[in-house]
């Protein structure tokens, strides 16, 4: 089978995790872990299956959803119903542990959406805004007061008149 840790992205953190899971069909039954980024199931008799069932390569797939993909998740009688391409049931078990699984997807699919904003990330396609302008030798002005500063050569400075220091 295939290890969480061989799957995990830089910066992608197991936030939850339950053995045992079965997704409903009756399908594999494996490892359900919720990520900051995924919600990752991980077939545990993968191989054996594989080499069992002719049509095991459709039932030992792992299953992996990208947090932005998950629609709505939803309760059902012994697990929850993520719908994302298309809809999974996972029997994670009756009582609370329903609620727990469908309230820390919720979370982490809110965070995930609205990050802190003092925690700006750059995408890894996107680029920074372009730098300001270089300075002109001409005209620049002072940050305390507004008026215009002088270049001098010697100190290789800004002087401000008004301020009487250099910005
Ligand atoms: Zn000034």
């Amino acid at each position: 089978m295939t290890n969480i840790e061989e799957v995990l992205m830089p910066g992608e953190t197991v936030i939850k995790k339950q053995s045992g899971v079965m997704v409903s069909g009756p399908g594999p039954t494996g490892d359900l872990h919720l990520t900051n980024m995924r919600l990752i199931f991980l077939n545990k008799k993968r191989w054996s299956v594989l080499s069992l069932n002719p049509i095991g390569s459709l039932m030992g797939k792992d299953i992996i959803l990208p947090l932005e993909n998950i629609s709505t998740i939803t309760t059902t009688f012994n697990g929850i119903k993520v719908q994302a391409d298309k809809t999974y049931d996972f029997t994670v078990g009756r009582f609370g542990k329903r609620a727990e699984w469908v309230n820390a997807i919720q979370q982490e699919k809110h965070k995930a959406q609205y990050p802190p904003p003092q925690q700006p990330s750059w995408g890894p396609m996107r680029t920074p805004p372009p730098p300001p302008p270089p300075p002109t030798t001409s005209s620049r002005f002072c940050p305390s007061c507004g008026g215009p500063v002088e270049f001098i050569t010697q100190y290789s400075r800004w002087y401000c008149r008004s301020c009487q220091k250099y910005v």
